[in-house]
């Protein structure tokens, strides 16, 4: 059938359209669930990869920040691969993201893609997404739109509670590289599910077999939280899988920023929400070092190393991408912490030259370096007892 070029994205007599969003770790399980529902194709680009951060970085101004050229790419190769819509989220923000959208969809107009440009207001919480399906179906089904919405967000819970289970997992594991594997096949068994009811049940699944993960439960585990910006806090190929290189040193990492949090402070309605979220923490404990939002994630990250702290953990990574001005001041700020935080805090930048051996000296010198202050801490109160 022909597709009908009306003005409507989508009306009775055309064919399915094929729609893609950015890669950003595991979030295309979501948004596929979500388009599915509303009888809209989802087109999924291959994940992201080098020759996306080639096209991505050939396309891009230099100074940009990494995402941008990542996004970039990923739609570049989603177009090529038959997408006719690409999904671009906005925001109004303070940084450089409110721009994004505009300059991407000029320069793939530039470089003579003429697929669909269309844009998800996710700062606009629930009527932005609404609006955003309203305006992709060309319908106005509540009911529809709500379910779509609500089987997207409860992956994304599920899915950071699998990721949770990993890093549990993969600290301890006797086999290098099972956890991960295992974990794989749950994240399969959720991408699966087209309803709430069978969720819960897949989650449950999948949790069993991330579990069956053999691990050395008397292994000598750090404890380390993951805080940043945002995008490179969740994604495997733009932080270079930093998780997976700290489990192997017997690392159990806990992202502080999570899309879960995000959706709590922006999408979810007050009423539903259970507890104090990220947001209301960060501005409750980034108080005394930071006094407004900046921009990007940084009130988050300052105050991510106060509750790292508060939480006795063993260290802090932060990560940022090249350029970055709010997380730029978000690093200038951790000096001033250090008087109230004795807390060890490494500050990865990244950029497509970053490169992987110098990298990994750094996690690993800074994996020793938690270690020894450990092993030093237990050694003070082991003579503490016995002088008792
Ligand atoms: S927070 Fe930083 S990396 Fe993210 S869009 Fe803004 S400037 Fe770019």
């Amino acid at each position: 059938m022909e597709r009908k070029q009306t003005g409507n994205i989508m009306t009775k007599e055309t064919k399915k359209i094929k729609v893609a969003f950015p890669h950003m770790g595991t979030i295309s399980i979501a948004w596929a669930a979500a388009l599915r529902k509303v009888g809209v194709e989802p087109y999924i680009p291959p994940y992201t990869n080098k020759k996306t951060l080639s096209l991505g970085t050939k396309n891009s101004p230099e100074a940009i920040c990494l995402p941008y050229k990542l996004i970039l790419g990923n739609f570049i190769e989603a177009i090529e691969g038959g997408a006719d819509y690409v999904a671009m989220i906005t925001s109004p923000g303070i940084c450089r993201l409110g721009e994004y959208g505009q300059n991407i969809h000029k320069t793939l107009q530039d470089l003579g893609y003429n697929a669909n440009y269309i844009e998800l207001s996710l700062y606009d919480g629930i009527k932005g997404l609404y609006n955003f399906l309203k305006e992709l179906t060309h319908k106005n089904d509540p009911i529809l739109f709500m379910r779509a919405i609500n089987i997207a967000i409860r992956k994304v819970f599920a899915i950071d509670d699998l990721d949770s289970a990993l890093s549990y997992y993969r600290a301890r594991e006797i086999t290098p590289g099972t956890a991960e594997k295992n974990y794989k096949k749950a994240i399969k068994l959720i991408d699966k599910i087209n309803s709430t009811q069978e969720l819960k049940h897949a989650y449950k699944k999948a949790l069993e077999i991330i579990e069956k993960t053999p691990i050395d439960p008397n292994r000598e585990v750090l404890n380390v939280d993951i805080t940043g910006e945002i995008y490179l806090v969740n994604d495997d190929f733009s932080n270079q899988n930093i998780e997976r290189e700290l489990g192997r040193m017997g690392v159990q990492t806990r992202r502080s920023l999570t899309v879960s949090s995000f959706l709590k402070d922006a999408i979810i309605p007050k009423a539903f929400r259970k507890g104090e979220t990220h947001l209301q923490r960060a501005e409750r404990l980034a108080k005394p070092y930071l006094m407004r939002d900046i921009g990007g994630d940084a009130l988050e990250c300052v105050s991510d190393v106060a509750y790292a702290n508060e939480q006795h953990k063993d260290g802090i990574i932060h990560i940022s991408p090249f350029t970055c001005m709010p997380e730029i001041m978000s690093q200038n700020i951790f000096p001033a912490m250090r008087k109230d935080c004795d807390i060890p805090i490494l500050t990865l930048i990244m950029d497509e030259q970053t490169g992987r051996a110098g990298y990994i000296t750094r996690l690993e010198a800074f994996v020793d370096l938690m270690r020894r202050k450990q092993r030093k801490a237990k050694q003070q109160s082991t003579k503490q007892v016995s002088a008792v």
